[in-house]
């Protein structure tokens, strides 16, 4: 099976050149505008990573087996039963899950996140956020008891915000992001957890950008539940995962009501069954299960090291070589003080909408990357930035090069 043109170098660490994992597309070409024809540059992994091949690969070698699961006693559906809860194994295993913890199989992040927001206690006090959050981890709780904090200056700061509002009134869960969308920032997830615990509070990780970056522990954390999507993670096909403590979701009002959820149904009562599948009516998505588990096992083979070291060059040449050093370019951030940034950048020019810019860089440089309010609207209303502004994002298979076409092509605009 051939899906690229490209096939990354033995050792892709050292200046970035390659790819450090094989992603189909690779190679696309794309037409500009006048007519001429260029490879395609990806710079939009933070909305929809490209599959890796490897996942690609785990899928057709699915494709023989595939059959219902959890409903047949044919072979094929035995066999499939049991990838699915292989996989499923492996995705528990991905988020550093402890025993006894759970993995529901979602659609993706919103999904996983809103199934949580229907699984925290009735009485059991406030959901916390900061304003800093993407849409898909504040929408879901404003239906319920909730807290908005306002992020400060400072993530030193904004823990202070944080156990302030903990201490003020009962808390049930703090649910945070645990690298931004917009900056790609990441927040202390142990200490976040301390500090949510010693208030009685649970915390919760939105990890949609986290999890194609970097390692998730919900065990060495000490977090509570961790939500992520496959199709961030180099794994499309429409699998996600919502993973922690099972004694809310055991409890909670089903998600999905239908066949597979259900232990008993009468003329006029349904007998639910415990987590997952309680939460998992209908018949499950294999292949997007299979995918994202299989993705999880090309970035655990990869490992958190290599991971970190070919991102944070690219990042460097982005940023600290590149957007700084543009007349008119600012780069965002939401923290003075933040360490630790994956693979996501956000940045304006000086007197030009990023909407404009983006149109233009596709059609005039064939690169692909995101603009506007990035889903995230109450952040960019602090960042003072109606427009929104200029996002790009990498990852695994992004290369030196794909970064110089793009700093290459802000130059010529921006000059
Ligand atoms: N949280 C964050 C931080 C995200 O970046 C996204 C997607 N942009 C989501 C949640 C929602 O993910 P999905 O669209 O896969 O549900």
């Amino acid at each position: 099976m051939s899906l690229t043109q490209t096939r990354p170098a033995a050792d892709p660490l050292v200046d970035a050149a390659s790819p450090l994992l094989e992603v189909a597309g690779a190679g696309v070409r794309v037409p500009l505008a006048d007519g001429r024809e260029v490879r395609h540059v990806n710079l939009d992994y933070a909305a929809t990573s490209p599959a890796l091949v490897s996942v690609a690969e785990r899928v057709l070698g699915a494709l023989p087996s595939y059959a219902s699961v959890h409903r047949g006693a044919g072979l094929l559906s035995q066999r499939s039963t049991a990838l699915y809860e292989e996989a499923r194994a492996t995705i528990a295993t991905f988020a550093g899950a402890r025993p006894g913890d759970v993995a529901v199989v979602t659609r993706n992040t919103t999904d996983a996140l809103n199934l949580l927001a229907g699984a925290v206690p009735a009485g059991a006090g406030d959901v916390l956020v900061l304003d800093s959050e993407h849409h898909a981890n504040l929408l879901p709780w404003r239906a319920r008891a909730h807290r908005e904090v306002a992020h400060a200056p400072t993530i030193a700061e904004t823990l202070e915000r944080i156990e302030h509002a903990l201490a003020v009134r009962p808390v049930a869960l703090l649910a945070v992001t645990g690298a931004s969308n917009v900056t790609g920032e990441t927040l202390p997830l142990r200490e976040l957890a301390e500090l949510a615990h010693s208030y009685g509070a649970r915390l919760a990780v939105d990890a949609a950008q986290l999890a194609p970056h970097r390692p998730l522990d919900l065990a060495g954390w000490d977090a509570d539940y961790v939500a992520f999507s496959g199709h961030k993670m180099y794994a499309p096909f429409g699998a996600g995962a919502l993973v922690g403590r099972r004694d809310w979701l055991d409890a909670a009002p089903p998600h999905l009501l239908g066949g597979g959820a259900t232990e008993n149904v009468t003329a006029t009562g349904t007998t639910w069954r415990a987590a997952p599948a309680r939460h998992e009516g209908g018949t499950p998505n294999l292949l997007g299960t299979v995918a994202l588990a299989a993705a999880c096992d090309a970035l655990t083979a990869v490992g958190a090291d290599r991971l970190r070291a070919h991102e944070d060059r690219l990042r460097a040449r982005l940023v600290i070589d590149g957007l700084d050093r543009l007349p008119g370019v600012r780069t965002h951030r939401i923290w003075a003080d933040s360490g630790d940034a994956v693979g996501v950048v956000a940045f304006s020019i000086d007197g030009r909408s990023p909407a404009e810019v983006s149109e233009a860089l596709a059609q005039t440089h064939g690169i692909g990357l995101r603009a506007g309010r990035l889903c995230a609207h109450p952040l960019l209303d602090r960042f003072a930035l109606p427009d929104g502004a200029l996002r790009a994002s990498f990852g695994v298979g992004t290369t030196a090069e794909d970064v110089d076409r793009l700093l290459d092509a802000l130059d010529d605009w921006a000059g």
